[in-house]
């Protein structure tokens, strides 16, 4: 009896390493593999069309308006202004210049005194917004006049409905900032 159980082991044994040796025999050759996405047909007639996706990085430079994103990063509205005292605009500047439109002086920074309160003088519906514009659709697109500006700048309204002449406050996206001009809006303000 414990012959017989010896014997069956030996038949196991030999038949694993038959099979072991099988395995490494069938192992498939490696073969060059397709990584990509596959393409949608879009039309094959007259000739066929392909849908092909593509990203795409855009790398950005803002150049000597850096100081413009670091402010909005840390909450201030950035402006720049002609320190060249001939010249015949001194007012301030948003969206801001690197060099004054007037003379071709380069503008210094200065930081807008907190809270920023602004004006309302036109605003608009966006149903569509441009490429680059991660908002959601439709929100009000406000140009706002700001004391001591020679610019209306255009930006977007939070929450509420806007009117000519409705005060405004400056906000910040500094939690998850865009690190685009996006990262400042306004907001009804009562005061
Ligand atoms: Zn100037």
């Amino acid at each position: 009896m414990a012959k017989k159980k010896v014997q069956i082991k030996k038949k196991i044994q030999a038949k694993k390493k038959v099979q072991t040796k099988k395995k490494v025999q069938t192992k498939k050759p490696k073969e060059t593999k397709f990584i990509g996405q596959v393409t949608k047909i879009r039309q094959t007639e007259p000739r066929t069309v392909i849908e092909w996706p593509r990203a795409m990085t855009h790398v950005h430079t803002y150049g000597l308006l850096s100081p413009f994103f670091e402010g909005l990063r840390k909450g201030e509205l950035r402006a720049t202004q002609c320190p060249n005292n001939k010249c015949p605009e001194n007012r301030l500047w948003i969206p801001p210049r690197a060099h004054c439109p007037d003379c071709h002086t380069e503008m210094i920074w200065k930081t807008l005194p907190k809270p920023v309160i602004g004006k309302i003088y036109t605003f608009t519906q966006v149903v569509y917004a441009g490429i680059g514009i991660e908002l959601s659709t439709p929100y009000w697109q406000v140009d706002v006049e700001i004391p001591g500006l020679a610019t209306i700048p255009k930006s977007y309204l939070l929450r509420g409905d806007p009117y000519i002449g409705m005060k405004v406050k400056a906000e910040f996206r500094t939690k998850k900032p865009t690190n685009t001009v996006l990262d400042y809006y306004w907001v009804p303000y009562e005061g």
